[in-house]
C-alpha cells in the first residue's frame, strides 16, 4: 500500500469510528435505482458506510406519472426499493428513499398517458399533471402510501414540488373554473392568463391566483403525501428540497411534510452544477447559501446544502470543489447537505469514486467544522438579507433569492475580505454593503432608515437609487447622473491613484453634504503620471447621519470589477473603507494578492474562526491573516482535530504555514494569548 493510500485507509478509520457518535453534519446519500442490480448497490452503499460512516442511503425513484397504466412504473421501481432494503438487511446502513420526481421536472413526453387532467403553465403550454385532478390524487396515493409500507428511514421529495414547470401554473379548466367560482369572475384561460400576468401583488386576481398555488402545494400535494404516509406509519420522516420559485413557501411546506415531532427538513436550492470557473461562480452561490442561512436562523429548521454533482461525474465538478461545496455549508450554519453522485452502480459501473475518496479522507472534519461554528457570531461585511418578497411576481419575477449583494458576490468575495449576510438591520457591530438599486428597491423607508442607524458601505448604484427616493440625507450625498471628465480616483488616505476607465464610468455626479469627510475624489490630470491633479467630484464620502449611523458612500461599482479591480490599491481602499466603518474590530482579511474567498465568525470566548477558498489556480504556498499580535493558530485537520499552526509577523499579518489548493478550503482558529 502506498502512503497516500495508506494515509485515506487510516483516515477512514478515524471517520468511522467518530460516525458512531452522532452527526454534526449529515449527509443525505442519494443512490441511483438500479433495477435487477439491488444487492449491488447495496454493497456499495456498504462500502461507502465503511468508509466514510455514511448510514444513510436515498434509493432514488423517479415517480412521475409515465405510460399508461402509470401505476406500473411505481410497482416496479417500489419492488426494486424493496430488493434494495433486503439487501441491506443486518448492515448499518439505513435505506431510505428520494422521490426524484412525483409532480415532474419537466413537460411530459411519453406517448401513451393516463386520461388525468394536465397543467398549463402561464404561456399556455400543456405541461404535467394537474394535482387537482382526482385520478393525480390517487395516484400519489399510491406512491407514497406504497413507499411508506416498504419502511424507508426517510422519504425527501425534490424540487420538482412546486408550481413551476418552469413556468408558473397551473390554467387548467378545474383552476380556470375554480378562479372564477372565487372571484365572481367568468374568465377564459387566456384571459385568466393575461389577468395574472397583467395583475400586481395585493390586486383581487394576482392574490386569488397566488393563493391557489399555495393550496395546491400545501394541502393537494405536500399535505396530501403526509397524509398517505401517515396512514402507513406517522414516525416516518420526511423533507422537501426548495426550489427557485417559491421561497416564500419552503418553511411552511417543510413544516407540513414533517412527521409529528420531526425537525422540519428543507435542502436549500444552492446548488453549483457544471461548474467551470470557480472565482466567478463559487462567491455568488456561496452568498446565496448564506441567505439561506440567516433567513433560516433560529427558525428550527434543519436546512441542507445541495451538494449535487449533476450530472454525477468529473465534468461537472471536481471531487475537491464538492468538498469545498460542503465545508462552505457547513461553516454557514447548515445542518448537512443531500449529496447527490454515483457511488453506487450506473450501468457501465462506478463512475466518479474520487467523490467517496474525498469523503472518506475529510468526513470527520464536516462533523468538527459544524461542531465549532455552533454558538458564533459571524462578522463581515454583509449582505442585506430580505426575509420578505416585495418585488416578487409569480409570472414575470419568480426568481428572488434571499440575498442579492453583487458587491459581496462580485468583488469582497475575490479580495479576502469576509462576507456574510445579515438580516439585523440597524446592528451597530455589522457593516451592510447595499450595492444595487434593486436592493434599495426591496426596502421600504423605514427600513432604509433603520439600516442607515447602523453602518453602510454604499455603492454608486444604491447611492443613485436613493438620491432618486429623496433619501440623502441618509448617506449626506446627492448622486446624480451626469457625464463627468476625469482621469482617475485618488484615494485622498493612502495618496495613490486607483484605476479607473473614465469612458466607461463617468456618468454620476457626488454632491457631498458639508463636513462630510472625502476619502477619495474623482480627479482630472493633463497626462499619466502628472502630478497635476485637479479634483472633479467626491467619490467616497464618509459621514455621520442624523441617524446616529455611519456610512460610506462610493463611485464604485460592482460592473468594474474585470478591468479596474484587479489592483492592490483598490483592495486596500476595501478594506481601509470597511475598517473605518467597523471601528476597532477589524476584520481577519487574507493578504495573499489572489482570488480568495473568507467568512468569519467569533466566540464567545474571544477566539475567531476563519474560512477560506483558494479561488485562483495559483496554489497558495503560505496564507496570510491579517491579525493582531499574541493570536496563536490551528487548523482543522481532515480527520477533525485541531493542528497547531506556526506562524511569524509581517506587519499586520501573521504569515501562516499553511498551504491551500486550487480551490480547497481552509479553516483557521485564532485564539488570543490569555
Ligand atoms: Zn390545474
Amino acid at each position: 500500500m502506498n502512503s497516500a493510500r495508506a494515509k485515506i485507509a487510516m483516515c477512514a478509520a478515524l471517520t468511522a469510528i467518530a460516525a458512531g457518535a452522532a452527526q454534526d453534519y449529515r449527509l443525505y446519500n442519494v443512490v441511483p435505482m438500479y433495477s435487477g442490480h439491488e444487492a449491488e448497490q447495496a454493497a456499495k452503499c456498504v462500502e461507502m458506510y465503511e468508509r466514510t460512516g455514511e448510514d444513510l442511503a436515498l434509493y432514488s425513484l423517479t415517480l412521475h406519472p409515465e405510460g399508461k397504466p402509470a401505476r406500473e412504473k411505481v410497482d416496479r421501481y417500489v419492488a426494486s426499493f424493496r430488493a434494495f432494503v433486503k439487501a441491506l438487511e443486518g448492515t448499518k446502513v439505513r435505506p431510505a428513499v428520494l422521490v426524484q420526481a412525483i409532480l415532474g421536472h419537466w413537460p411530459r413526453t411519453d406517448k401513451d398517458i393516463e386520461p388525468w387532467e394536465r397543467t398549463i403553465d402561464q404561456d399556455g403550454r400543456t405541461v404535467r399533471f394537474c394535482p387537482l385532478d382526482p385520478g393525480f390524487g390517487a395516484y400519489i396515493d399510491y406512491v407514497f402510501t406504497e413507499i411508506a409500507k416498504s419502511g424507508p428511514a426517510f422519504i425527501l421529495t425534490d424540487d420538482d414540488v412546486r408550481a413551476y414547470s418552469h413556468g408558473a401554473e397551473c390554467f387548467c379548466d378545474t383552476h380556470v373554473k375554480l378562479f372564477n367560482s372565487r372571484r365572481g369572475t367568468s374568465y377564459t384561460r387566456d384571459q385568466l392568463r393575461a389577468a395574472v400576468r397583467g395583475s400586481k401583488p395585493g390586486e383581487p386576481d394576482y392574490d386569488t391566483f397566488l393563493a391557489m398555488q399555495r393550496e395546491m402545494m400545501e394541502n393537494a400535494v405536500v399535505g396530501r403525501i403526509r397524509k398517505a404516509i401517515d396512514a402507513v406509519d406517522p414516525s416516518i420522516p420526511a423533507g422537501i428540497c426548495i426550489a427557485g420559485e417559491e421561497h416564500y413557501m419552503a418553511s411552511a411546506l417543510a413544516r407540513r411534510i414533517a412527521a409529528k415531532g420531526q425537525t422540519p427538513v428543507m435542502r436549500c436550492s444552492t446548488g453549483l452544477y457544471g461548474e467551470t470557473m470557480c472565482a466567478n461562480y463559487f462567491p455568488g452561490n456561496y452568498m446565496r447559501m448564506r441567505g439561506f442561512a440567516e433567513y433560516c436562523r433560529g427558525s428550527g429548521i434543519e436546512i441542507l446544502d445541495e451538494a449535487d454533482t449533476c450530472p454525477q461525474n468529473l465534468w461537472s465538478k471536481s471531487a475537491r470543489s464538492f468538498y469545498t461545496h460542503l465545508a462552505a455549508s457547513a461553516f454557514s450554519g447548515f445542518s448537512g447537505a443531500k449529496t447527490w453522485y454515483v457511488n453506487g452502480l450506473r450501468r457501465i459501473g462506478p463512475v466518479a469514486p474520487e467523490y467517496t475518496e474525498v469523503l472518506a479522507d475529510r468526513r470527520g472534519r464536516l462533523d468538527a467544522l459544524a461542531r465549532a461554528v455552533k454558538g458564533t457570531r459571524s462578522v463581515g461585511l454583509a449582505a442585506p438579507c430580505f426575509v420578505t418578497h416585495p418585488g416578487w411576481h409569480l409570472v414575470s419575477n419568480h426568481h428572488q433569492f434571499f440575498v442579492e449583494s453583487p458587491i459581496c458576490s462580485l468583488s469582497t468575495t475575490r479580495f479576502g475580505i469576509p462576507v456574510t449576510a445579515s438580516r439585523e438591520f440597524g446592528d451597530k457591530s455589522v457593516v451592510f454593503a447595499l450595492s444595487s438599486a434593486s436592493e434599495v428597491a426591496r426596502m421600504t423607508d423605514a427600513e432604509l432608515e433603520k439600516l442607515f442607524s447602523g453602518k453602510v458601505f454604499v455603492f454608486r448604484d444604491a447611492a443613485v437609487a436613493l438620491t432618486k427616493r429623496s433619501l440623502s440625507r441618509l448617506t449626506g450625498v446627492k448622486a446624480v447622473e451626469k457625464k463627468l471628465l476625469f482621469s482617475t480616483e485618488w484615494d485622498n488616505v493612502r495618496g495613490v491613484s486607483m484605476a479607473y476607465t473614465p469612458a466607461m464610468d463617468g456618468s454620476v455626479e457626488f454632491t457631498a453634504e458639508a463636513g462630510a469627510e472625502r476619502l477619495s475624489n474623482l480627479v482630472w490630470q493633463p497626462y499619466s503620471g502628472s502630478t497635476e491633479r485637479e479634483v472633479v467630484a467626491p467619490a467616497t464620502v464618509y459621514w455621520r447621519n442624523a441617524l446616529g449611523g455611519e456610512c460610506v458612500t462610493t463611485m464604485y461599482h460592482y460592473r468594474m470589477y474585470k478591468l479596474h479591480e484587479c489592483s492592490v490599491a483598490r483592495k486596500t481602499w476595501f478594506t481601509d473603507c470597511i475598517d473605518k466603518l467597523s471601528g476597532g474590530d477589524r476584520l481577519m482579511t487574507c493578504g495573499n494578492l489572489q482570488d480568495v474567498l473568507v467568512s468569519e465568525r467569533v466566540a464567545s470566548d474571544g477566539s475567531h474562526l476563519v474560512f477560506a477558498v483558494n479561488l485562483n489556480s495559483e496554489p497558495i504556498k503560505r496564507f496570510r491573516l491579517r491579525a493582531p499580535e499574541g493570536f496563536r493558530f490551528e487548523t482543522l485537520s481532515c480527520n477533525g482535530n485541531w493542528r497547531h499552526v506556526l506562524s511569524c509577523r509581517d506587519g499586520e499579518y501573521a504569515v501562516l504555514d499553511l498551504p491551500v489548493a486550487f480551490y480547497e478550503d481552509v479553516v483557521i482558529k485564532a485564539t488570543p494569548a490569555k
